[in-house]
C-alpha cells in the first residue's frame, strides 16, 4: 500500500479499535483538508526533516509525509504504534518512529547534525514546557509550526501594551520571528475540546541570545510578570529594583507589560553584570 492508497482515518482508527484518552491530550484532526493546510504553513518538502510529536492516528504525520519530507515521530501513546508501522511502510520508509516522552526526546541526536523543523497539533497538557525547551535548550528548530490553544498562541506573538503580552511572548518574541497563521475551531477535532485552537508558526532569529542571557531574561520576566500590575520597581525588587531598572535604562515606574523585547534584554543584561 502506498500513501495515496491509505484508507480514511476514520477507518483505520475503527479498524485498531482506538478511542481517544484525555490523559494523553489527545484531539484528533481526522479531516485531511486541514493537515495539508497545516503541511503547507510549515513549508517544509523533499529533502526537509521533520520531527513531529504526536503523531497519534496520523493524519498530520500523512501530510507531512505527502509533501516529501522525512518524518521522525514522536508518541508517548503506545496504543498508535501498530498503525503508524503501517503508516511508516506506505511512505517507503520515510517515517521514523520513536515511542517515548516528548519532553525527555534528545532532538539534537534525532537530527544528527542537520537542521530539523517542528510541526505538531500539541497535547494541551504539555504545549508549553515543550515550547520552551525547543526556545530556550541546546537543541534551536529550523522553524516550529505548533498547533495550541488560541490563547496560548495569542501569547506567543503578543505584543506590548496587550493583555496576552507575558512572559511567553517575551521568551518567543526574543528568540524566533513569531506569528498566527491559522485559527482552527474546536468542531475540527474529535473529540473536540473546550476551546478554539490556532497555528503559531516560530522561526529563528538571526544572533539567539546566549544560554546565559536567555537564563537571566528567564528570571527577569518571571518576576515582572509574576506581579504585572506593579511597578518594575517593586516587581523586580529580589533582582536590585530601580537600580537595575537605572542601569538597564528603563524607567523603574513602568509596568512589565509596556516593556518591548529589547528593553526585557536591556534588564537581562543589567542582572548578568550585577
Ligand atoms: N497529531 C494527531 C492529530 O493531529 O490528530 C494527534 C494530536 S493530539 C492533540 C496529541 C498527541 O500527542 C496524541 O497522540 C498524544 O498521545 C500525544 N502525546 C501526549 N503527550 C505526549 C508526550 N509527552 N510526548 C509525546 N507525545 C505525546
Amino acid at each position: 500500500m502506498t500513501l495515496d492508497q491509505l484508507p480514511p482515518l476514520r477507518e483505520t482508527l475503527a479498524e485498531h479499535d482506538l478511542l481517544a484518552k484525555k490523559s494523553f491530550g489527545q484531539h484528533f484532526l481526522l479531516d485531511l483538508n486541514i493537515t495539508r493546510k497545516i503541511a503547507r504553513l510549515a513549508e517544509v518538502g523533499e529533502g526537509d526533516h521533520v520531527i513531529e510529536v504526536g503523531p497519534g492516528p496520523g493524519g498530520l504525520t500523512r501530510a507531512l509525509l505527502e509533501t516529501g519530507a522525512k518524518v521522525t515521530a514522536v508518541e508517548a501513546d503506545p496504543r498508535f504504534a501498530p498503525l503508524l508501522e503501517e503508516l511508516s511502510v506506505a511512505s517507503g520508509g520515510a517515517l521514523t518512529l520513536r515511542l517515548e516522552d516528548a519532553l525527555k526526546t534528545n532532538e539534537a541526536e534525532v537530527a544528527a547534525g542537520a537542521p530539523a523543523h517542528i510541526v505538531s497539533n500539541l497535547p494541551y497538557n504539555v504545549g508549553t514546557p515543550l515550547l520552551i525547551k525547543w526556545l530556550t535548550g541546546a537543541f534551536t528548530p529550523a522553524s516550529m509550526t505548533l498547533m495550541f490553544q488560541k490563547e496560548v498562541a495569542d501569547r506567543i506573538a503578543a505584543e506590548p501594551g496587550s493583555d496576552a503580552y507575558g512572559r511567553l511572548s517575551v521568551i518567543a518574541q526574543a528568540t524566533s520571528h513569531t506569528a498566527v497563521v491559522m485559527d482552527v475551531p474546536a468542531r475540527a477535532f474529535t473529540p473536540p475540546p473546550k476551546v478554539a485552537s490556532a497555528v503559531a508558526r516560530l522561526t529563528p532569529r538571526e544572533g539567539r541570545p546566549s544560554p546565559e542571557r536567555l537564563d537571566a531574561l528567564q528570571r527577569v520576566t518571571a518576576a515582572a510578570f509574576g506581579q504585572r500590575r506593579k511597578m518594575l520597581r517593586s516587581s523586580l525588587k529580589v533582582l536590585g529594583g530601580a537600580e537595575l531598572c537605572e542601569a538597564a535604562g528603563i524607567a523603574p515606574e513602568a509596568r512589565a507589560e509596556t516593556i518591548d523585547i529589547p528593553g526585557f534584554l536591556a534588564l537581562a543584561d543589567a542582572l548578568r553584570r550585577r
